[in-house]
């Protein structure tokens, strides 16, 4: 079931999406050669105390998993697609290594999720080329959103930028409704046809995330640590996310300063 906000509602987490995005900015300050997980983690638990929120992941239990998720910061290296833990086993950034972080932040009791990958050092033109695509691909995903659209809409906007660059949707990935909850209806999918799926109604909020790849499309589940997901063919993977709420004449992206 489609949940509406209310325009008070979008107004809240409009600040909270103020906030997320100075955390996330001071997060991808930080990522060089030598940085340790750990210390990221623990700057995101600090930072989001200090912007006066909590951290949505940590302690969240997504339908199907065996455990509450350990971490306030997804933390994604290179082939990890997403849900990568950064407190448990410590990884140290290397030269080059293509570094995605994902936080939800619950301001005043709504929840906002924002991604965002980058490489640490100079990266090579294909990981650049692929963190651009990634992003304009979100964009694209954006600008379809208009009352009246369909999340196909968005989908096929992202697939369609995937496609042009040269590069592969992660498959059996997508974004969601967000809010209330860390994950609500509806689907919001990173490939398909237009006029599909649900119809995107004012107060709808929603998290659209492409994660692109630069090999094929196919993902593996960790099923070691419950969480983590990589590409099939150890490929190098981006992913963006924004919240995004429908309005009565388009749309406001939530989580940007
Ligand atoms: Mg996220
Ligand atoms: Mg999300």
């Amino acid at each position: 079931m489609i949940e509406l906000k209310s325009k008070e509602e979008i107004e809240i987490m409009r600040e909270g999406g103020r906030r997320h995005a100075r955390i996330l900015r001071a997060l991808k300050d930080m990522v060089e050669p030598g940085v340790s997980s750990f210390v990221l983690e623990e700057k995101a638990r600090e930072l989001i105390e200090k912007e006066e929120g909590e951290a949505s992941f940590l302690g969240y239990s997504p339908e199907g998993a065996n455990r509450p998720f350990p971490a306030a910061l997804c933390f994604s290296v290179n082939d990890e697609v997403v849900h990568g833990i950064p407190n448990e086993k410590e990884y140290i950034i290397k030269e080059g290594d293509l570094i995605t972080l994902d936080i939800g932040f619950t301001y005043k009791g709504f929840i906002t999720d924002s991604a965002i990958t980058v490489v640490s050092g100079n990266g090579t033109d294909e990981t650049k080329a692929l963190i651009k695509a990634t992003r304009e691909a979100l964009e694209a995903g954006i600008k379809a959103v208009k009352p009246g659209r369909f999340v196909g809409d968005i989908g096929a906007a992202v697939a369609s930028v995937a496609k042009d660059a040269g590069f592969s949707i992660a498959k059996g990935l997508s974004g969601h409704g967000v809010g209330y909850a860390v994950h609500e209806d509806p689907f919001v999918p990173n490939e398909g046809a237009r006029g599909t799926g649900e119809e995107l109604r004012p107060g709808m909020v929603i998290a659209i995330e492409p994660m692109l790849t630069l090999g094929g499309g196919k993902v593996v589940f960790d099923n070691e640590d419950g969480y983590t997901y990589r590409t099939k063919d150890g490929s190098l993977a981006a992913h963006f996310e924004h919240t995004v709420a429908v309005t009565e004449d388009g749309h406001i992206v939530l989580t940007r300063e």
